[in-house]
């Protein structure tokens, strides 16, 4: 079969005669992907960002696609369309149990080598191994197509865990610092739970464009302060979501926070130090949570959202290519000129 394989920082290939991979035990599914997603996580071993990140992992965790292989514990029949969780849990220990997935003992990540923990081979690639497929997997309900439901499985259940996280209310102002794929989707998350406004504040001209036809206010960072009070929040924003992942976004959600407002980080964090400005956190009297996401947890109620028109993941996709142009897309995508691919793995 084929898949998108790792060779180091740059280099993606598909290649054509990877092994079939087989259900090894009661919980564990094949699946046939249909379609697959680059993620902005699978850009930081693509630049050469994660030392060790081995060389002949096949890559990526968004993927949607067709049971053809399940074990005697995984109640999805054959032929169930369905969309997998990035995060790998096993659904039964007590960390599961309390509903946080990514703690679970034995958690790790599809195609993402060692990082998060043991080694899987991911989805992009026309098969892929499901284990705990009983927890991983959810049927896509009749009436959504399969691009539809594919980003329930990590961008859009992430962007509802952050809004979840800052504790918004109707009405309120939000404002998301970072104007790529997850930030939208938390600010997409954050109308569908009744924001008044959201402000997405980015660097990047194209991005605060993109942001600005979805019906966000954008802004550049310098600007953002000016932008919440026209959106009718002067003293900052009550919920805040960081969805870049560096110390200078981390600055610029504390400076849009309102006095007690809620921080929700979304962006990942790999320094262990950051610098972080706590003596204004302090006097705000701000709470910052770090979230990773968890599709698990929150996929029902997105995909509930997508059936009903509230959240639309078509208006995030930049471009759709066939697996077989995957290292082009890579490519197009690392260099910004792609927003979000989708990839066929069907043809
Ligand atoms: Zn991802
Ligand atoms: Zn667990």
């Amino acid at each position: 079969m084929r898949g998108v394989v790792y060779h180091g920082p740059g280099d993606v290939r598909v290649e054509p005669d990877l092994p079939m991979p087989t259900v090894r035990g009661p919980r564990d599914a094949v699946v046939r992907v249909t379609k697959t997603a680059i993620c902005g996580t699978d850009l930081h071993p693509y630049r050469g960002e994660i030392p060790g990140f081995e060389s002949g992992t096949v890559l990526g965790h968004e993927f949607t696609g067709t049971l053809v292989e399940a074990g005697s514990g995984v109640s999805l029949h054959v032929g169930q369309r369905v969309v997998a969780s990035d995060i790998v849990a096993c659904g039964r220990c007590e960390r599961c149990a309390r509903g946080e997935h990514y703690q679970c003992e034995l958690v790790t990540l599809f195609g993402y080598s060692t990082v998060v923990g043991a080694a899987l081979p991911g989805g992009q690639a026309e098969y892929v191994r499901v284990p705990y497929a009983d927890v991983v997997l959810a049927a896509v309900p009749d009436d959504l197509t399969d691009e539809e439901a594919l980003f329930a499985g990590d961008i859009l259940s992430t962007g509802y865990a952050a809004i979840q996280a800052t504790a918004m209310l109707p009405g309120q102002v939000v404002a998301v610092v970072g104007g790529g794929p997850v930030g939208l989707c938390a600010a997409m998350c954050a109308i569908a739970a009744g924001a008044a406004r959201v402000v997405v504040t980015d660097l990047d001209q194209e991005r605060r464009e993109r942001a600005n036809r979805l019906g966000f206010t954008a802004s550049s960072p310098a600007g953002l302060s000016a932008a919440l009070a026209r959106a009718g929040a002067p003293d900052g924003a009550p919920a805040v979501v960081e969805a870049v992942g560096t110390d200078a976004a981390l600055a610029a959600a504390v400076r849009a926070a309102r006095p007690c407002a809620t921080i929700a980080v979304v962006g990942a964090h790999h320094a262990p130090d950051l610098p972080f400005p706590a003596g204004t956190a302090f006097a705000r009297e701000l709470t910052v949570r770090f979230v990773v996401g968890d599709p698990i947890r929150y996929r029902d109620q997105v995909l509930a959202l997508v059936r009903a028109d509230r959240l639309d993941p078509a208006a995030l996709v930049s471009h759709r290519m066939p697996l077989s142009a995957a290292a082009e897309a890579y490519h197009l995508f690392d260099r910004r000129e792609a927003f979000k691919v989708v990839l066929d793995a069907s043809g």
